[in-house]
């Protein structure tokens, strides 16, 4: 069998014609294997869903308990037969519940990564390097200037920011699923013991986490119905990107405006979002680890698909290694 019968890339996602199942797929379909909880990636209205037990739990709570018609867990390493193609689940260190799918039948192996790190992630499982024919890699940061630094260096600068500026609200952006909670468990582990307050979109997925083990501190929401702006001078706020251009934003004490993303790296993303204190926090691989994964694995043939896929491929055939670039639409990764 070849890869592409295997595995080809559709209008509506990767697809499995022998096992008749869509990975991460865009469109509504009768099958959906999902690696995570991420808008661009799990989405509603499909048939059957087969997802780590923490992939369903958050599409539960984005999408309310009837997002599907049906739903299977898969527990890491589970090998799970659909018609005839043997799947397996394995951890992806994106966020909570992320996994690399593998697809198997008659000798060959396809492993997806979805998104996927390599760098420690107290609030998730750490990326497990599985052996495959094909690696079917994501390029959000497939360029070799995207390296980066170390997230406690970054949570760094926010304390220093906070010893600096002792009485301005330090609102730090952060995506609701998984940066987030992230972000607040950095914190914790820098030593950081006063409660944080968080915006309340933020609120069901951090007590999630929480249940799921992964301890947060003393976590508080971010509303001002009985006080004054004042009592969160010096405090850490987090909550989503988009809330800091509404009125929300603006009832904070002298707020100083923070974001934690990968795209932080990018000067100009920075400024013309109005941040003040950019911290390069990614939840995604960076080209090292992009390129230190396929060296890795060695796989016989590289996929490259949602983000710069022209240079890893590029980068690929020089190590000798054939890849291609699949060019599936509609991921933008809402938790870069
Ligand atoms: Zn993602």
């Amino acid at each position: 069998m070849k890869p592409d019968q295997l595995l080809r890339p559709m209008p509506a996602g990767l697809y499995c014609p022998a096992g008749d199942f869509y990975i991460d797929p865009v469109r509504p379909v009768a099958r959906a294997l999902i690696t995570h909880g991420h808008s661009d990636h799990a989405r509603a209205g499909h048939g059957a869903v087969l997802a780590t037990r923490e992939t369903l739990d958050i599409m539960g709570i984005r999408y309310g308990e009837d997002f599907c018609g049906s739903m299977q867990a898969a527990a890491f390493g589970e090998r799970i037969d659909l018609n005839g193609v043997t799947v397996s689940f394995h951890p992806a260190g994106h966020v909570l519940g992320s996994a690399q799918i593998a697809v198997e039948k008659d000798g060959l192996r396809i492993v997806a990564s979805g998104d996927y790190k390599r760098g420690a992630d107290p609030t998730c499982a750490a990326y497990e390097p599985i052996a495959c024919d094909v690696f079917i890699t994501e390029a959000t940061f497939g360029l070799p200037v995207f390296h980066h630094p170390q997230p406690k260096a970054e949570m760094g600068k926010l304390l220093t920011s906070l010893r600096q500026f002792p009485e301005r609200s330090h609102l730090v952006g952060a995506y609701s699923l998984g940066k987030s909670q992230r972000v607040i468990r950095l914190l914790r582990d820098c030593g950081y013991d006063a409660p944080i307050y968080i915006h309340g979109s933020l609120a069901r997925l951090c007590d999630y986490y929480v249940s799921r083990g992964i301890d947060l501190g003393d976590l508080r929401p971010a509303t001002l119905e009985k006080g004054d702006p004042t009592d969160f001078r010096g405090a850490v706020i987090v909550g989503p990107p988009s809330a800091f251009a509404d009125r929300w934003a603006r009832r904070f004490n002298e707020p100083l405006i923070a974001f934690a993303s990968g795209w932080m790296m990018v000067r100009q993303r920075a400024k013309q979002g109005g941040v003040e204190l950019p911290l390069v926090i990614s939840d995604h691989c960076d080209w090292p680890e992009l390129t230190e994964t396929i060296r890795e694995l060695a796989p016989n043939e590289v996929w490259v698909t949602h983000g710069r896929e022209e240079a890893l491929v590029r980068w690929c055939e020089l190590a000798g290694v054939p890849a291609k670039p699949l060019h599936l639409v509609g991921y933008e990764d809402e938790g870069d």
